[in-house]
């Protein structure tokens, strides 16, 4: 059976816009789900979300109000006259949402990544009319993702659509939570061509001062919509509060990113800006971490070469050191001259800090030397 895409699930939703899901990452209380979902809407959601149960990965954080939340859920649903998604993590979870009327399910990262519940939750689909938003596995398994949908198909189900919300890798340090892997984005739409993606910068940024910049990219990249976590006062949230943004903010987020397309329009907010600004903070404050330990293996440097009695600048070293740096910098397009210049400063530095180390270890073995 063929994928239906999101605009023909006929829930009303958006033919030629970005489809838009908001709410707070947890339905932590009645008057906090509502405020929330109502924020939401007036900032332009089509579809409303609230996590109500939460797999979490350690245990003791707050692991989800359950059952009673989908009560308030309901309210913001009638409140608002917009369709819910809540995640589902279970058989049983799928049977409570679906008592209380929630419109469409969504499975989350932590549940993508495990065949046997995938298979679980969609034999409690089995005949059931649902749309289901399956979110990609924590790791970057993208036949693990598309399996997932697969499982959901073979139920029966043919409103299906895709959340993209990042990968954890054992990568080097990122600025994202999760970085997003775009790559792995283009290999799941071979797999199922005319599946609707949605993208979920929140969990890929971790950060609200990078969201425009993750959602920018993935409507560049033709994402059918963004799903964004919204609460009514995020630094206060249970769960997530650094990614979330008051209604708002997300307002003005969605103006901003939908509003692209008309003629030069300049964001008199500054919100592009700023997140391009807080990106170059994360990275500058990266390079200044890489420095810290780099200068702590030149320190182990000094003194092997001081114990081996080699001489601290080594000519060959040197020049092939920077002949290297010249041509990966060459390679990502880099200014030569400031790869050299870096390069340059960040040895001579080194040079320097390796003569002081030895020349205070001198100091203290002949001050020690006296005193015996
Ligand atoms: C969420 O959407 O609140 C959530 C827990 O997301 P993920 O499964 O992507 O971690
Ligand atoms: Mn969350």
């Amino acid at each position: 059976m063929t994928i239906k895409s999101m605009n023909n699930w006929g829930m009303n939703l958006p033919e030629n816009a970005p489809i838009i899901i908001a709410g707070p990452c947890s339905a932590e209380t009645e008057e906090q789900t509502i405020a929330s979902c109502v924020g939401a809407q007036k900032a332009g959601a089509h579809i409303l979300r609230a996590g109500i149960w939460k797999p979490r990965t350690s245990p003791g954080s707050f692991e989800g109000i359950g059952e009673e939340a989908l009560v308030w859920l309901r309210k913001a649903k009638k409140e608002t006259g917009l369709p819910t998604t809540i995640e589902v993590a279970s058989a049983q979870n799928v049977y409570t949402a679906l008592s209380y009327g929630v419109d469409i399910l969504w499975i989350g990262a932590r549940t993508t990544v495990n065949p046997f519940v995938v298979q679980e939750i969609a034999d409690a689909l089995k005949g059931k009319d649902i749309p289901v938003l399956v979110k990609n596995p924590i790791n970057p398994d993208v036949k693990l993702w598309v399996g997932a949908i697969k499982r959901l198909q073979n139920a029966g189900l043919t409103r299906i659509a895709a959340i993209h919300r990042g990968f954890d890798t054992l990568a080097q340090k990122n600025i994202y939570r999760n970085p997003p892997n775009w790559g792995l984005v283009s290999e799941f739409k071979k797999h199922l061509p005319g599946i609707s993606i949605i993208n979920d910068p929140s969990h890929i940024a971790g950060k609200r001062e990078l969201l425009y910049t993750v959602a920018k990219k993935a409507l560049d990249l033709n994402a059918d919509g963004l799903m964004i976590e919204s609460h009514i006062s995020p630094d206060q949230a249970w769960s997530d509060p650094a990614q979330q943004l008051t209604p708002n903010e997300l307002k003005h987020l969605l103006e901003t990113l939908l509003k692209k397309n008309t003629a030069s329009h300049v964001s008199d907010s500054g919100t592009e800006l700023n997140s391009w600004r807080s990106e170059i903070d994360l990275l500058d404050n990266a390079l200044i971490d890489l420095l810290a330990q780099r200068k702590e293996i030149v320190g182990n440097i000094s003194e092997f070469k001081k114990e081996n009695n080699l001489s601290i600048v080594q000519f060959e070293r040197w020049k092939e050191m920077i002949l290297t740096r010249l041509d990966s910098g060459n390679k990502q397009g880099l200014n030569q001259e400031l790869v050299e210049g870096i390069f340059d400063a960040i040895h001579q530095d080194s040079v320097r800090f390796q003569r002081e180390k030895q020349a205070s270890s001198n100091i203290n073995e002949s001050s020690s030397g006296n005193a015996g």
